[in-house]
């Protein structure tokens, strides 16, 4: 609160309002995440469905060029493909939440695409070296959704830092939250010059603070559309002042999953996703699946489970509620070929967010109610 009140003191919330030598908080930002996720730059923008339009197009994509993403995503993802002039491919899911890397060949072989929208779905990392080879053997550019896995590794690895290019999300229920807002990270100068124009920089660019230098530009300048979307000196506050909390916060997550997880896995007729060795997740919500109930008892477990004040979300739902995640219901696409292991994996997929406003005793109590209630339907 400090941090936007001392904006608000200035009076200057557009990044660009700045003197020559001035960093605004919008280019502090960048430049504090940039070094956080360990690449050359970030951009900071409005949202981060935003930030994965951009990505396509200053990574060139072209009207009606297809784009291979996983079935399984939120709806910010199929809208960036559209909104971007793009075509979804969609892939198949497995059962543990990741796309299918056969599939994902297949599909690639098929379409001939030349980008892959990777989300890290409810913060589910897939084999990452093994879409790397399935890439670079393509020349697909892969632009990685990090809106879960903001945090969250791979052998070692910071997600976001596979891909061409890697977007995140700052809106409220995320990592960090700004209400709205969203990040781009890239390591190629010629894509953060277009997309740092594309994010409405006009001409002024050179007061941007953290981008490439003017070189990058030159070629860019007059090419590359404005689709203004920048983010403002409040919101940056906001996260700035967040951003050397993302560790502590992650432990919290991660020790608040345990106790979930624990509590789910001795639970009959249901199962956590296993997570692989190599995955150092962000435990910020939780997927399990009820394996030896069938689809018709899910609603009365979930009714009896919202009663004692546990709301779960089920993705087998005919009709989608709060957030839209199955790929049946983006009707504005046409002739998406149907994903039969996509569906059957959703339809017995529960799901949990976990805010650290519960503490770790609400998390044990949760898992218990979840043990009693299942154990009611079995
Ligand atoms: C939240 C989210 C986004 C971006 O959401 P915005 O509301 O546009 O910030 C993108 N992909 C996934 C998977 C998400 O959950």
């Amino acid at each position: 609160m400090q941090a936007v009140a001392a904006v608000l003191q200035t009076g200057r919330l557009h990044r660009y309002n700045v003197d020559a030598d001035e960093e605004s908080e919008a280019a502090a930002l960048e430049r504090e995440y940039a070094a956080w996720q360990g690449t050359n730059y970030c951009l900071a923008c409005t949202s981060g469905g935003y930030a994965l339009q951009l990505a396509l197009r200053a990574a060139g994509l072209q009207a009606g060029d297809k784009v291979l993403a996983n079935a399984w995503t939120l709806a910010p993802v199929p809208g960036a493909i559209y909104a971007s002039g793009g075509q979804p491919v969609f892939v198949e899911i497995d059962g543990a939440c990741r796309i299918d890397l056969t599939d994902l060949t297949a599909k690639a072989d098929a379409s001939g695409a030349k980008f892959l929208m990777l989300s890290h779905m409810r913060g589910h990392i897939a084999d990452m070296e093994a879409i790397q080879a399935i890439c670079e053997s393509r020349s697909i550019v892969m632009i990685e959704d990090c809106a879960h896995t903001m945090g969250a590794q791979w052998n070692g690895v910071l997600s976001g830092n596979f891909g061409h290019i890697a977007c995140f999300s700052t809106q409220t229920y995320k990592h960090m939250n700004s209400g709205e807002g969203g990040l781009l990270t890239t390591n190629d100068p010629e894509i953060a010059a277009r997309a740092t124009i594309l994010s409405g920089s006009y001409m002024l660019y050179g007061r941007h603070g953290a981008g490439p230098d003017a070189a990058a530009f030159e070629d860019v300048r007059l090419t590359t559309p404005n689709c203004s979307g920048r983010m403002d000196n409040m919101r940056a506050a906001l996260l700035r002042a967040q951003l050397p909390d993302l560790p502590s916060k992650i432990d919290a997550w991660n020790r608040r999953y345990a106790i979930l997880e624990a509590a789910i896995a001795k639970t009959q007729g249901l199962a956590p996703i296993p997570r692989p060795a190599a995955e150092a997740y962000v435990g910020s919500s939780i997927q399990f699946q009820a394996v030896s109930l069938e689809p018709a008892q899910i609603p009365d477990l979930l009714a009896r489970l919202a009663a004692r004040g546990v709301e779960v979300k089920w993705f087998g739902e005919a009709d989608p509620r709060g957030f839209t995640s199955r790929y049946d219901s983006w009707r504005y696409l046409a002739d998406i070929d149907p994903l039969p292991n996509t569906l059957d994996a959703l339809s017995k997929l529960l799901d949990m967010r976990i805010p650290l406003t519960f503490d770790e005793a609400d998390c044990a109590l949760i898992g218990a109610i979840i043990g009693e209630e299942a154990a009611k339907t079995l």
